[in-house]
């Protein structure tokens, strides 16, 4: 049994520790947060993430709070429809869900104590014995096995990698928020992308009336907008867009409206140092235009369960990291790099580019998005077969 630390209780942390309990090790996650973080907004989920959420033991606690996505519109402002892709069917269904509750899920299938709260990580040391952290409270460890699970401004990984390039800036600001509707009113089933000159719009609902909805614009820097200024900001951008879109804004008060500025990092190799390995976005940050962070982070937990499966010894835990990451790379790289460009048409802003985007739409075939989409959602079933939970 190996002893596992495990820095951030994000998505990856947590489902990490289930992985990794479930194939007979001793996980104990890390979170500097006071309580495994109710914030956060919607997420899509696809057939890969739910497919890892059944080896976990944790879907049909997710889909109790979720809603089943069956169709993605892509919408002009005015409302036109775009494009209409069907959401294949795989063995497990694409959802949208709310963050914590998916955390929740997850920490519901670890014993209480197993997650720690207000543990912030300020560093890490190896020796013979083991792998050390280095909390505001003090040392704990040795552990044979060290993850940073700590996001995207990981501090674990600067200790893996060392002086490390910085964050690149994709020159967009998004900004999320949660709307609650009368739940008897229909709300859309399917979720939406709807496209203006350097705007979008995106809508996901999450059942029991919620619905998640992200706007974003262009920035050449990153910025801040006051809190009590966002609602006001995202209704002007959006000012005579199509229903819904202004009445979940105005459904959403400013200060519960989150703002983000995009980044991502070129996803390159190196994850490891000796037994310190790198998940979730701490590992791939990518920008969020495939919606696919949290599911890498939910794959990346079950592919490390299973190369961990009854590894003993140093030289033997470093290997399985080792194959980890060649296991991982390419997938996760591809994923980037489609995110970043996808991002980049989504955001263009000049008038004659955008014509040019609304004729190659009308001339992309479905077939082309179905095939993209199944590349994406099948996600490698042999590598998560053998992987049984407790
Ligand atoms: C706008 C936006 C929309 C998105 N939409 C989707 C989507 O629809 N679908 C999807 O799959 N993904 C989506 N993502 C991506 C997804 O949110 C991330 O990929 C995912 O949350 C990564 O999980 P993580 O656990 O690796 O990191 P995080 O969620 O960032 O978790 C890291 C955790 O580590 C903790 N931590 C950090 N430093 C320390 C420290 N020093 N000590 C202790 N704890 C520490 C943090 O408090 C945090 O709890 C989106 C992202 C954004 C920004």
């Amino acid at each position: 049994m190996l002893r596992i630390g495990i820095v951030g209780g994000g998505v990856s942390g947590l489902a990490a520790a289930v992985a990794l309990r479930s194939v007979g090790h001793a996980p104990e996650v890390f979170e500097r947060a006071p309580q495994i973080q109710e914030v956060g907004s919607g997420l899509t989920l696809w057939a890969n993430a739910t497919r890892v959420l059944r080896e976990l033991g944790a879907l049909d606690d997710c889909l109790e709070r979720s809603h089943r996505i069956d169709d993605f519109h892509l919408q002009h402002a005015s409302g036109r429809m775009l494009m209409r892709i069907p959401i294949e069917a795989f063995a497990t269904h694409a959802v949208a869900m709310h963050r914590a509750d998916l955390q929740a899920a997850l920490v519901r299938r670890l014993p209480a104590g197993m997650v720690m709260t207000q543990q912030q990580c300020l560093g890490i040391r190896e020796d013979a014995s083991g792998v050390y952290l280095q909390l505001a409270a003090g040392e704990r460890g040795p552990f044979d096995v060290v993850l940073g699970a700590d996001g995207v401004r990981s501090c674990i990984r600067s200790y893996v990698r060392g002086a490390d390039e910085p964050l690149s800036y994709r020159g967009y600001t998004i900004w999320r928020g949660v709307a609650q509707v009368d739940a008897r009113q229909p709300v859309q089933s399917a979720i939406s992308e709807t496209w203006g000159l350097g705007h979008r719009f995106g809508i996901l609902p999450l059942g029991g009336g919620r619905v998640c909805w992200y706007a974003t614009a262009n920035a050449r820097q990153p910025k801040t907008t006051r809190l009590e200024d966002r609602q006001a900001t995202i209704l002007a951008l959006v000012d005579g867009w199509h229903d819904p879109v202004q009445s979940l804004v105005a459904a959403t008060p400013s200060e519960a409206i989150l703002e983000h500025a995009t980044y991502d990092r070129v996803v390159r190799a190196g994850w490891s140092r000796g037994a310190v390995a790198l998940v979730g976005d701490a590992a791939h940050p990518l920008t969020p235009n495939l919606g696919q962070g949290a599911c890498l982070a939910l794959e990346d937990a079950v592919v490390l369960g299973r190369l961990l499966i009854g590894v003993q010894g140093r030289e033997a835990v470093h290997g399985a990291l080792r194959r980890f990451e060649q296991m991982r790379l390419p997938r996760v790289r591809a994923m980037a790099r489609r995110c970043r460009w996808l991002g980049a048409l989504g955001q263009w802003e000049d008038p004659r580019a955008n014509f040019l985007r609304l004729q190659a739409v009308k001339v992309i075939p479905g077939a082309l998005f179905t095939r993209t989409s199944r590349a994406i959602q099948s996600f490698a079933a042999d590598q998560v077969a053998p992987f049984r939970p407790l």
